[in-house]
């Protein structure tokens, strides 16, 4: 266990601000505001996304074992940006609502409730997290722009208005983004801009547009940077501790923020950028635009609990790219299921007392340092194989699960396999109809029927002796 004391432990993180590994302190001692760049709830996220939701609450669960208390927001984009990653394409709420019939409240609603639902079953800790939509906060983006205009940091042309970086001189500092550029080759300013680094902070409405609101500058949406630094400081404050994200949002998305919030405001915004590596399939980013995306479902699909995502995680750093495959993940599942049948009986043995060891401390270490998943589970693992007592043993568990999040603590119950008979009756009738197809050979359309029963919240096991029935998440 991390024991709360009153005097908080040393945590260090990488910052990409100075490109070095540093101590961390809170501008308010004992208190951590931060705020992680979340979701845009037009379709359904993938595990990519599920990467930076378990890494910031890795960051969160470790400050909060060292004895901080943390303030986090993450905010809900439901306004309609563009797909592209400057300020071009299509906007992708209204993608979602053609695609799907409905209007983009309903969308945002619809895939907001399950980003929620994904990240819990993940054991994400949203206690101290606070989501706020980007449509309820369309007032304090117009405040910030205003007040960027009466600075002089924005300019208005005949399709929006733009933040002006040439009058931000700190412009592109995460990532040295100005050396960057310079070394390419200026980039050419497009349309009306007046340089290639200026942004869009309100677009004026197109005529198709279903997401509009009044402005100074007339009918229009929000630009895509401008509602977290307007959460960020309405949330939580000005000057704020850590921001996080995905690495692909430093070079563009987070030097806006930087350019916006400080420029309203006049003070420094986040004193900790830290951006977690991609998941990559083949070598690529899982991304939406690439189509090469999986979600949670597909993973419960397969049998496998959603908690193994959460271990193959771990394994690696989070600034370490992470190449996804199926039996990779196969792989986190069994080994996550060494841990959760070793933990229940450790716990037996212990009887719920547990007790610090070297173990327990070069656990915690690993994490404050850099939030060292692996090294934190190959301690623990050697913990496991070792000679410790099984309070020591226990101690070194809960101490890993303080931030790792595996539910060691309260491994979920052996699930019971059933057999057919034993189903609820509506299940039963599918269950009976797979078996059918099975034994026609139609192994097609078994695997669907494999899906529909894991819809139900029941994993399908074909065995030498039969096939079994298991509740998922028990
Ligand atoms: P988006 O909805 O695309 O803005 O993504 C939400 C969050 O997930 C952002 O912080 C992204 O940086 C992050 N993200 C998106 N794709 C990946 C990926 N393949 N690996 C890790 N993080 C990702
Ligand atoms: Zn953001």
């Amino acid at each position: 266990m991390w024991p709360f004391r009153a005097k908080t432990k040393d945590v260090f993180l990488t910052n990409t601000l100075s490109g070095k590994k540093e101590h961390f302190t809170p501008r308010t001692p004992g208190t951590v505001l931060m705020y992680s760049c979340g979701p845009t709830v037009y379709g359904p996220q993938h595990i990519g996304n599920m990467r930076a939701a378990v890494f910031s609450d890795t960051i969160a669960r470790t400050l909060r074992a060292s004895g901080y208390r943390v303030k986090r927001v993450t905010n809900i984009t439901d306004v309609g940006h563009l797909v592209g990653d400057g300020d071009e394409g299509e906007d992708k709420m209204s993608v979602g609502a053609a695609r799907e019939k409905v209007s983009p409240l309903e969308i945002a609603d619809r895939y907001t409730k399950r980003y929620l639902e994904d990240i819990a079953s993940l054991n994400v800790d949203t206690s101290d997290i606070r989501f706020p939509r980007a449509t309820d906060f369309i007032q304090e983006q117009i405040e910030m722009i205003e007040m960027l205009s009466r600075k002089g940091l924005m300019y208005e042309t005949s399709d929006g208005v733009y933040f002006d970086t040439e009058k931000f001189p700190n412009y592109g500092v995460l990532g040295n983004i100005r050396e960057v550029e310079m070394e390419a080759g200026a980039r050419v300013a497009q349309g009306e801009k007046r340089s290639a680094s200026d942004f869009v902070l309100w677009r004026k409405a197109k005529p198709n547009d279903l997401q509009k609101w009044d402005s100074p500058w007339g009918e229009g949406n929000p630009g895509w940077s401008i509602e977290c630094s307007a959460m960020a400081q309405s949330l939580l404050a000005e000057s704020i501790d850590i921001h996080t994200g995905g690495q692909e949002h430093i070079a563009v998305h987070h030097n806006n923020e930087i350019a916006q919030s400080e420029g309203a405001s006049g003070k420094p915004f986040a004193r900790y950028w830290i951006h977690n590596a991609f998941l990559n399939i083949n070598g690529e980013k899982i991304s939406k635009s690439l189509g090469n995306t999986y979600t949670l479902e597909d993973v419960t699909a397969r049998n496998l609990h959603p908690l193994s995502l959460r271990y193959f995680f771990m394994q690696a750093h989070y600034r370490t790219p992470l190449s996804f495959s199926w039996e990779s993940l196969t792989a986190s599942e069994e080994a996550l299921a060494r841990l959760w049948k070793q933990a229940r009986t450790i716990q037996e043995e212990a009887r719920g007392a547990h007790s610090a060891s070297d173990a327990s401390r070069k656990i915690a270490a690993a994490l404050r340092d850099d939030i060292g998943t692996p090294q934190a589970l190959a301690h623990l693992w050697d913990a496991l194989g070792s000679a410790l007592s099984a309070k020591e043993k226990w101690g070194a568990i809960l101490a890993a699960d303080a931030v790792l999040g595996l539910s060691l603590s309260r491994p979920p119950e052996a699930a019971k396999a059933l057999t057919l008979t034993e189903l609820p009756k509506e299940v039963q009738e599918l269950a009976q109809e797979r078996e059918e197809a099975r034994q026609g050979k139609d192994f097609g359309r078994s695997d669907e029927l494999r899906v529909h029963l894991s819809k139900r919240g029941y994993r399908v096991d074909d065995t030498p002796s039969g096939t079994t029935y298991t509740k998922i998440g028990e």
